[in-house]
């Protein structure tokens, strides 16, 4: 196949132009595996990407797409063969190195990793790039040392794709589940995934005190902002939030109080440049501690002559959990 469906970006004289059109096998980037895309979804930074709302496309021409699942056709890479199963997240794609909404990607093979027996190539971009940073929110959490008896973890943006998948690996878990939503009308949907109770993000975006009532022991954060900094002041002696987006806002306006007098951990995470260590161990976590009729639950599967329309829709907070893309 020397030409293939993908979706590219294009700029010129400072104006972003998006289309659907045939993409040459020829210029694709340096890699030592090329892999038949199958699956891939739409994150929060692919919405970015596709309206051009942030820079995160630093080349053009660029197919923008942060993560995909599909099948090695060719490879020069020693842990790489065709016909196996691969899952990939980040490493600059759709940003500095041609990404996923094509029917082919060429990538370098230390970026990859396997598809895990039990995950379907659907399911884990059903799961995708927001599904997996929920469990690295998760996954440091525990390393913090939280555990279900020290009490209840509040997880913002949660009708969100990272808040959806927090929520129910956090209540398989064991863990009490507080959801902040600005959308009251997916409470049924929160509790179906695991919630216990269900906030109106209102209260939690307005500017608070340095240290208010203890609420939660930790937190999971897509929002940033106002939002993280009343988390924090809001968090248990010792208790840690892990914080994983910017829906609200990229500033923190907060105080060191809850370090200082409470000993609250502020706990990043980062999917993009993750070792790949740490990767393997959150797609075999996702593997067994993911229930996939909740997985279904919040999936609505789009083509790939769907993208470019609904990009934009997961920026206005409108989308609810996951979108899955059908590639080829
Ligand atoms: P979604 O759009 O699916 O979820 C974000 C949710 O945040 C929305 O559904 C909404 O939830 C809430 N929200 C939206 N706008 C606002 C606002 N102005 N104020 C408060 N809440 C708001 O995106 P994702 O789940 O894919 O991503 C969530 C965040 O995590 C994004 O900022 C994204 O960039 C970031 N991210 C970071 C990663 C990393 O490596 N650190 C990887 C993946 C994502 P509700 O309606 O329930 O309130």
């Amino acid at each position: 196949m020397a030409k293939f469906k993908a979706i590219v970006a294009e700029k010129a004289d400072k104006v972003q132009t998006v289309s659907l059109t045939e993409f040459d096998e020829a210029n694709l980037m340096d890699g030592d595996v090329t892999v038949r895309v199958g699956w891939s979804t739409i994150n929060y930074k692919d919405g970015l990407a596709i309206t051009g709302k942030a820079p995160v496309v630093r080349r053009f021409p660029m197919i923008p797409g942060v993560d995909f699942a599909g099948e090695v056709e060719m490879s020069t890479h020693p842990d790489w063969k065709p016909g196996d199963q691969v899952i990939l997240n980040g490493w600059g794609t759709g940003e500095t190195h041609l990404g996923a909404y094509a029917e082919k990607a060429r990538v370098k093979g230390q970026w990859l990793v396997r598809l895990p027996a039990k995950i379907s190539p659907r399911e884990a971009m059903a799961i995708g790039t927001a599904g997996y940073t929920a469990m690295l929110a998760v996954m440091a959490l525990e390393r913090h040392g939280l555990k279900p008896e020290h009490g209840p973890v509040v997880v913002t943006g949660a009708a969100g794709g990272v808040g959806s998948v927090a929520i129910a690996l956090l209540a398989k878990l064991g863990f009490q589940v507080i959801a902040s939503t600005g959308r009251r009308e997916e409470e049924g949907y929160l509790k179906g995934l695991g919630a216990s109770e269900v906030v109106d993000r209102a209260e939690l975006s307005a500017p608070g005190k340095p240290l208010a009532k203890e609420r939660w022991a930790g937190g999971i954060d897509s929002v940033g902002s106002t939002t993280l900094a009343n988390l924090l002041s809001m968090t248990k002696y010792g208790g840690a939030v892990a914080a994983c987006g910017l829906a609200g806002g990229m500033d923190l306006p907060g105080s060191v109080a809850p370090f200082i007098l409470r000993g609250v951990s502020l706990l990043g995470i980062d999917s993009v440049m993750c070792p790949l260590a740490l990767r393997n161990e959150a797609w075999r976590r996702l593997e067994s501690g993911l229930d996939r009729s909740k997985l279904e639950q919040m999936v609505r599967e789009i083509g790939l002559a769907d993208v470019i329309g609904v990009a934009g829709t997961i920026l206005e907070g409108r989308v609810r959990g996951r979108i899955v893309v059908k590639i080829s």
